[in-house]
């Protein structure tokens, strides 16, 4: 079994991740290797937040890591949040706050055409760098939705081709259509030709 560090002390996307790997791969997270500080992600683009994390755990543990980042890219709003998705409404990273000052940004938009893209940064044993990517196209809803599946922004996105928000479709499915389910079957495709 291969051992994989994920540069992620975020314990939703841990199980999405693990549920995805199935039990080829031991994932180890943030705290399972002593790092408990928050990593400094100050780039301004998704593959530079998500190198940034993967390399600060290379750089501490020297084994084989990864890290993704995500953005919520909104077209009538130029691409907003993006690479401030996390923090949209403050420092406190509440997706409360998120979801309620993207709701009020969007208030009378037509065009509610939105995406999630995600990054995977992975550092092999020996210090290369590759990156993989998944996009999942969408809309943002006028309102919450009910369902209490996923995270984030889950209640008001709605992928193109279903009438449920991510919040109402279970995570297996979920995770055949995500952003981060595509990057991480380009990943999961790479370590297995890796093998
Ligand atoms: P991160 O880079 O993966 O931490 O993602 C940044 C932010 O995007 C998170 O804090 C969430 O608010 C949002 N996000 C990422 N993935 C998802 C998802 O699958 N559903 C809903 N929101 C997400």
């Amino acid at each position: 079994m291969q051992t994989l560090i994920f540069a992620t002390g975020n314990r939703h996307k841990a199980d999405e991740v693990q549920d995805f790997l199935g039990e080829g791969f031991a994932l180890r997270c943030l705290k399972d290797v002593g790092i408990t500080e928050d990593i400094p992600e100050n780039a301004d683009t998704l593959e530079g937040n998500a190198l940034c994390k993967a390399r600060y755990v290379y750089d501490k543990t020297g084994s084989a890591c990864f890290a993704d980042d995500t953005g919520l890219e909104v077209d009538v709003l130029g691409g907003a949040p993006g690479i401030h998705t996390a923090r949209y409404a403050g420092e406190e990273k509440s997706s409360e706050a998120n979801i309620d000052l993207l709701l009020r940004n969007m208030e009378g938009k037509e065009n509610r055409a939105a995406r999630f893209r995600t990054v995977i940064a992975y550092i092999d044993g020996s210090g290369s760098v590759h990156y993989f990517e998944g996009v999942v196209e969408g809309s943002i809803t006028n309102e919450r939705s009910k369902g209490a599946e996923g995270f984030g922004y889950d209640p008001i996105f709605m992928p193109n081709g279903y009438d449920k928000t991510f919040a109402q479709i279970p995570l297996a499915e979920k995770n055949s259509i995500s952003h981060r389910g595509r990057a991480m079957s380009k990943f999961i495709e790479f370590l297995n030709g890796e093998k």
